[in-house]
């Protein structure tokens, strides 16, 4: 009864290609004139990127080491991602898995989703205890498999709730309107940034614990360098990230009333005015509201998606041997589908990351003057993170959602002879 409603007439689905097509030019004109393509002003000097200038032979050999462990299973589980979007895709393979669940249609959603899932992640847990292995080779890992595997199991979880709720949202929308797209574009924008909100306070607590930073002299100094930014914040939080990792990293999450500024408890035993530094660039973030600023293109992109998905869908209905959206049986050619957009939005959203980071290193140097602790901060950073100091094109346009730490502190070192401060 379901599948005649589906086939949408040529027409419906011109019209859902029509807004494709302008919301996919809103995106990227979008993207293209908040994306700051200069982090300094024209004219800037233009000092080249040089590890081997901060970097000893041994670190730089310590990063190649590490790149190489993990580059097969990084690019495995990258391929596998791609193979398995693939077959749901191109294949009946999703159909047939999931044709023998029973019950109402929401259930065989979401069992549809969770058996997908399950599927596709059985094979790439391997993979992942290869990558964690590595990570402890290098002295990167502090978790034991039971901490890991709680870690796996928790992100699993998540996605398929979020990716029930985002299909049984469509498939309903489906059954219920003709022209679903409308409602699903609207649904799919509301849902991207209502999660993007609620990020920090229902997610980020599953994984780690925040507690605000103790009073000390550094929180002081870095409460009143935020008050002197304009940006004032109540608190820092510090995540207990040791408990997974050595690795040192502080980030901005949510919007409005759940921004927050986050630094990892790792990070804290670097110097003072180091960790100054790094909230300084975390200030740049917030001043720009970054975060707000992705969402919202991030909401335009699954709008953009949820039209494209309707357009588009009769193509791939054959080949994945389901009738129509509206039956249970399309969820493994939907969540293919979602799967491939995210792997090729990927490098563009890199593209713009890299810029966006590049923006919050020049405030972060504005504001504090101080590109000798900015270098000597980046270079703990990289050695310590064991970050790829030179990455290759593939790696770079595919996973570097940051400038180089050689890019970053070339860019200390411009930003210097611009200010007239001694080059560090
Ligand atoms: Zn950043």
């Amino acid at each position: 009864m379901t599948d005649q409603r589906d086939k949408a007439p040529a027409r419906t689905r011109r019209q859902a290609g029509i807004a494709a097509v302008v919301l996919g030019a809103v995106v990227v004109a979008v993207a293209a004139f908040t994306t700051p393509w200069r982090a300094l002003p024209p004219g800037a000097p233009q000092v080249a990127p040089d590890p081997a200038r901060d970097f000893s032979a041994a670190e730089i050999a310590r990063s190649q080491a590490f790149d190489a462990a993990t580059s097969v299973p990084s690019y495995l589980s990258f391929g596998l991602t791609i193979l398995f979007a693939g077959l749901l895709v191109a294949t009946p393979l999703g159909a047939k898995v999931l044709g023998r669940l029973k019950g109402p249609w929401w259930l065989r959603v979401v069992l549809g989703v969770l058996l997908l899932t399950v599927l596709v992640e059985v094979v790439r847990w391997p993979l992942g205890m290869w990558f964690e292995v590595r990570l402890r080779d290098f002295g990167l890992s502090t978790q034991d498999w039971a901490g890991w595997s709680g870690d796996r199991l928790k992100n699993i979880a998540v996605r398929v709730v979020l990716l029930s709720i985002m299909i049984v949202a469509l498939v309903g929308l489906a059954r219920r309107f003709r022209r679903w797209w409308v409602p699903a574009a609207v649904g799919a924008a509301a849902l991207t940034v209502a999660a993007s909100f609620v990020y920090p306070v229902v997610f980020e607590p599953l994984f780690n614990d925040f507690r605000p930073m103790p009073p000390s002299p550094l929180r002081t100094s870095l409460l009143a360098m935020a008050e002197r930014d304009g940006v004032p914040v109540e608190d820092v939080l510090v995540a207990d990230a040791s408990r997974r990792t050595t690795a040192l990293n502080a980030y901005v999450s949510g919007f409005g009333a759940t921004r927050r500024i986050v630094v990892y408890d790792t990070l804290l035993k670097a110097p003072e005015r180091e960790v100054e530094l790094v909230v300084a660039h975390e200030l740049g973030h917030a001043k720009y509201n970054d975060v707000l600023n992705g969402t919202l293109i991030g909401a335009l992109g699954a709008a953009f998606g949820a039209a494209l998905l309707f357009a588009f869908f009769p193509l791939v209905r054959r080949r994945a041997r389901v009738t129509a959206i509206t039956e249970p049986l399309a969820v493994g050619a939907v969540m293919g589908l979602m799967s491939l957009a995210t792997v090729l939005s990927g490098p563009a959203q890199n593209v713009v990351s890299r810029h966006v980071e590049a923006r919050a290193d020049a405030h972060a140097l504005d504001l504090t003057r101080d590109p000798a602790t900015f270098v000597s901060m980046q270079k703990r950073l990289a050695t310590t993170n064991i970050s790829d100091l030179a990455p290759d094109a593939v790696e770079y346009v595919l996973y570097s959602s940051h400038p180089t730490a050689p890019q970053r502190i070339a860019m200390a070192r411009s930003w210097a002879l611009l200010n007239g401060v001694p080059e560090p």
